[in-house]
C-alpha cells in the first residue's frame, strides 16, 4: 500500500482529560507519522460545516454541541494506508463495540464523545485536510 495522509481529530473529551500526548503515542506506535498538528477551539459554524455531511442524523446538534465543549486538535497522520491503519488504531464508533487495545476502547467515554474522529476514505481525507490546514502548514 502507498504512504496516504488522513485527517484526524482529538476530540473534547480527550483534550480535556489531559490524553493528547496518550493518543499520540498510539498513533506513532503504530507507524503513523504526525506531519501536521494545531489545537484549536471550533466555533459552532466551523463545526456544522465540517459535520454537514451528517446534519440529517439524529444526534446532529448533540453532536456539534460537544465538538465545541472545548479544544480539539486537529492533524494530519502519515504512513502506509495511513486511512485505513488510522480506523484500526481509532476502533469502533462505540467503545463499547471497540476491539481490546484502540483508543476508543481504552479512552472513549461513549458514543458520541469517543476521543478521535478519523477520515472513513482517501477522498474525504483530502477534503477534510483542506478544511483545517493550507499546504504550508504539512511538513512530510
Ligand atoms: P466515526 O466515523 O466512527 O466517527 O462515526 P460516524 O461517522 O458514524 O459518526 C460521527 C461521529 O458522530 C461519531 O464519531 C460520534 O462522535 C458521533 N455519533 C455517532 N453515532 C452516534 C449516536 O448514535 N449518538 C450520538 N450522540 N453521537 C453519535
Amino acid at each position: 500500500m502507498a504512504a496516504e495522509r488522513t485527517l484526524s481529530i482529538i476530540k473534547p473529551d480527550a483534550t480535556r482529560r489531559n490524553l493528547t500526548g496518550a493518543i499520540n503515542q498510539r498513533f506513532e506506535e503504530a507507524g503513523l507519522r504526525i506531519v501536521a498538528q494545531k489545537r484549536l477551539q471550533l466555533t459552532r459554524a466551523q463545526a456544522e460545516a465540517f459535520y454537514a455531511v451528517h446534519r440529517e442524523r439524529p444526534f446532529f446538534q448533540d453532536l456539534v454541541g460537544f465538538m465545541i465543549s472545548g479544544p480539539v486538535v486537529a492533524q494530519v497522520l502519515e504512513g502506509e494506508g495511513a486511512v485505513a491503519r488510522n480506523r484500526e488504531v481509532m476502533g469502533a464508533t462505540d467503545p463499547a463495540k471497540a476491539d481490546a487495545g484502540t483508543i476508543r476502547k481504552d479512552f472513549a467515554e461513549n458514543i458520541e464523545a469517543n476521543s478521535v474522529h478519523g477520515s472513513d476514505s482517501p477522498e474525504n481525507a483530502a477534503t477534510e485536510i483542506a478544511f483545517f490546514f493550507s499546504q504550508i502548514e504539512i511538513t512530510g
